[in-house]
């Protein structure tokens, strides 16, 4: 039987071995492990495909959410919004700073913050709000910007999954405070381990969050804040600066992957299966192909049994996590958020996903809803 996962990473690293393991060489050969040249490199880079001045390498996604959240101010007690359809670490890091995840729903058709909503959710203690690019798309910018700017809040977006993605022609952090990215392994930019990044185009933000990755030493042995160790090690950052550079095709990969997927799941089964929607003026970069499926348990049971992976990201709102339970939400209060809960399925998907497979998937949801 054929074998469809997720993710394979195997196929990329056979195109790029040499080079990987030539720069793995350079680093330990060079002994500069921490804070070297080549995090400067990727910092700068990224901080270009962001069209901004700073990035800051950190030890992965979550801190990079963290500590862009206390270098823009927010601290103990403070309120900041958050959609509660997303992974866990969005609200996890405004916890670990003491702050108070607020939550708001989302859009039923982009799975990302409902703007509409975000006003209501606003008090005095308010300080920032945590947009999320789901999927690799990105959230209402220009809309959630003006909200922040009527009652002075700061914007960090959680682009985990969108880098590369536009906009309206904007990259993440350009209309935000702040962005952050990830680079654990199955991002879209993944390293060998865990990574992260902050960029920004304040020199403020960006000056505390090079303070606080490194223990909140300025000048070194002094510590006028409270930081801790959170740094992109070398090793990680040059195999990311070999893949980088394929970083823009692989995009492109993933949206004709994504576009074959719609073109034949709208034909075939557009009565059991909604499809992905693009805003316009958007450049979704599909870190995952997300369906609503009819029956979606049985559908990924029935995939499961010939072969086929897929993901249910995520199955449960945040607002409605144990850990959470302090904040007083119960069930009903996110009904958008809830009921996605029950209907998504992501597909495969990477930019090296044979076509061959993307059939065999296509023939096997179709073969489910016609049995
Ligand atoms: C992956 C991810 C994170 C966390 O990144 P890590 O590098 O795993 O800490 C945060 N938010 C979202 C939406 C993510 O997908």
């Amino acid at each position: 039987m054929r074998k469809v996962r997720m993710l394979d990473l195997t196929e990329q690293y056979k195109n790029m071995r040499e080079e990987i393991l030539e720069t793995i060489d350079e680093v330990i050969s060079s002994s500069h492990f921490i804070l070297g040249e080549n995090v400067k490199k990727l910092e700068e880079d990224i901080a270009h495909l962001s069209n901004v001045n700073h990035g800051i390498g950190v030890a992965n996604g979550s801190d990079a959410i963290h500590i862009a959240l206390q270098a823009a101010g927010v601290k103990e007690g403070d309120e900041v919004i958050a959609p509660t359809f997303t992974f866990f670490a969005t609200a996890g890091s405004i916890a670990r700073l003491g702050a108070k995840p607020v939550f708001v729903d989302i859009d039923p058709i982009t799975f990302n913050i409902n703007t509409s909503e975000i006003e209501k959710a606003i008090t005095d203690k308010t300080s920032a709000i945590v947009p999320v690019h789901l999927y690799g798309q990105m959230a209402d910018m220009t809309i959630i910007k003006d909200i922040a700017n009527k009652y002075g809040l700061a914007v960090i977006e959680d682009a985990a999954q969108a880098i590369d993605a536009e906009y309206q022609g904007y990259k993440p952090g350009e209309i935000g405070t702040a962005a952050t990215y990830s680079f654990f392994p199955t991002k879209n930019l993944g390293a060998y381990g865990d990574g992260g990044m902050i960029v920004t185009h304040n020199d403020e933000i960006a000056e505390k969050s090079k303070v606080i990755r490194v223990h909140g030493s300025k000048p070194k042995y002094h510590h006028h804040v409270l930081g801790y160790n959170s740094r992109l090690d070398e090793l990680h950052a040059a195999v990311l600066n070999v893949k980088f550079k394929k970083l823009s095709d692989y995009s492109k990969l993933r949206r004709e992957k994504a576009e074959f997927y719609s073109n034949r799941l709208a034909e075939l089964v557009s009565e059991n299966v909604t499809i992905p929607v693009e805003k316009e003026g958007n450049y979704h970069v599909f870190h995952q192909y997300t369906i609503r499926a009819e029956k979606r348990d049985e559908l990924k049971d029935y995939l499961k049994e010939n072969g086929i992976d897929s993901m249910v990201y995520y199955p449960n709102s945040l607002h409605l996590q144990p850990v959470f339970k302090y904040l007083g939400y119960k069930e009903g209060d996110f009904p958008v958020s809830e009921k996605a809960t029950q209907e998504v399925l992501s597909l495969p998907m990477y930019p090296e996903l044979p076509k061959e497979d993307q059939e065999y998937i296509i023939e096997k949801i179709v073969e489910f809803y016609n049995k």
